[in-house]
């Protein structure tokens, strides 16, 4: 089979200008996700830089090969800029357009030496290609099965350009190697055309994958702490409660001490802090899952234990919450929870919440700041 490297160049462009338009054309449809735009641009810059700079490079035309070749490099820069902006960072920063500010300032030296210019372009595209899959690796914020996909695919496209930059490095006399790195081979132009959509693909995977954890967080966690809400504190319990194997589980339900009077005191805004901190001292002492605000000022536990060790837990809280409430708002101000703690092998879920919530009531009136089991009481300090 003969390819024609011509054909394949036009396919090429042609292809990387459909995808940037549907990659545009995703983001014009959901502008939550910014690095669709940036993705976009970068594909339909490729295209444009890469029929300048065929033209220029057919027609002779330097001043062509030169717009040509930055069209191309900002296509990188806005790959990369989209990495960024993918990870919540600052899109554009200045220091990307170093590889632009080398190319014009190198191209009156070496604009009629082919190998130096595609050491020069290689080289650079090889850097930014690596920068994109460092940004994805080292700054990700969630955790995406085809962010892993799209690093590994920027790594080969790194690779693709360092290997055309070394081959002209190397100019040899051998007649394969040389033709690849002089000229624009037909086995590049199909590795483009076959690489192209699968990245196009993976972005766009990437942007559904990040708005779909979005939507989970939503659903699934409190806003203002962070931690499991009601009603994925309530599936994590059921799922607990129903693989217990005849073992008892504990149900802790924290409910914190006057709080109505702190919001009066101190105000709305240091009420929320104080909330905030409760929930983090939780996922301090607390396995992961095992707990969640039920709503207010109240929180729950369910852990796979027998009562005795879930009560320790549970003071090793109260303990904790009171000593940051005193460095939060002052030694003076008592900053504290109550504790009702239920434990069972058989029960419902909600039949130890309920058991737990009357072993509350006791805490309440016992003088609030202790933990109470249903059948034990524990010494406040
Ligand atoms: P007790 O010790 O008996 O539990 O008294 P309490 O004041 O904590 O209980 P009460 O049910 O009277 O008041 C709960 C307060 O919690 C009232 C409400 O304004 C406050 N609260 C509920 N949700 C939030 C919230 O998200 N932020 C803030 N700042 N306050 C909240
Ligand atoms: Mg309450
Ligand atoms: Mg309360």
């Amino acid at each position: 089979m003969t390819l024609d490297p011509a054909t394949l160049n036009v396919a090429f462009i042609l292809l990387a200008v459909v995808l940037g338009c549907l990659l545009l054309f995703a983001w014009i449809i959901n502008r939550s996700v910014r690095a669709l735009s940036l993705w976009g641009a970068a594909f339909c810059l490729i295209a444009l830089g890469f029929g300048v700079a065929n033209l220029g490079r057919t027609a002779g035309s330097y001043p062509a090969l030169l717009l040509g070749n930055v069209l191309g490099l900002l296509s990188y820069i806005s790959l990369y800029a989209g990495c960024r902006a993918f990870n919540s960072r600052t899109g554009f920063v200045p220091f990307m357009m170093t590889g632009v500010v080398l190319w014009v300032a190198a191209f009156p030296f070496i604009y009629d030496k082919p190998e130096y210019r595609l050491i020069l372009v290689a080289l650079t595209t090889g850097a930014y290609s690596l920068a994109c899959a460092w940004e994805l690796g080292r700054h990700a914020v969630q955790p995406l099965a085809s962010q892993r996909f799209a690093i590994a695919l920027l790594c080969l496209l790194a690779f693709f350009n360092f290997m055309r930059g070394g081959l002209a490095i190397s100019l040899t006399s051998i007649a394969w190697i040389d033709a690849f790195a002089h000229r624009w081979s037909s086995e590049m132009a199909l590795f483009l055309v076959v690489y192209t959509p699968t990245l196009a693909f993976i972005f766009l995977s990437m942007a559904k994958e990040s708005v779909e954890l979005g939507y989970k967080r939503a659903a699934f966690i409190d806003p203002l702490t962070g931690v499991p809400n009601r009603r994925a504190f309530m599936q994590n319990a059921a799922r607990l409660v129903g693989a217990t194997g005849g073992k008892s589980v504990s149900c802790l339900v924290f409910d914190l001490d006057n709080f109505k009077s702190i919001n009066d005191c101190y105000g709305h805004d240091v009420g929320d802090d104080i909330l905030v901190l409760f929930g983090q001292i939780l996922a301090k002492h607390l396995p992961n899952q095992s707990f969640g605000r039920l709503g207010g000022e109240e929180f729950a536990a369910i852990l796979p234990m027998e009562m005795e060790e879930a009560t320790k837990l549970a003071e090793a809280v109260r303990s904790a919450f009171s000593k940051a409430g005193k460095t939060m708002l002052g030694p003076q101000t008592q900053v504290t929870v109550s504790v009702g703690c239920s434990a069972s092998a058989s029960a419902t879920t909600e039949a130890l919440l309920q058991e737990a919530d009357l072993a509350l009531y006791r805490a309440k009136d016992h003088g609030r700041n202790v933990v109470i089991s249903a059948f034990s009481l524990t010494n406040p300090q």
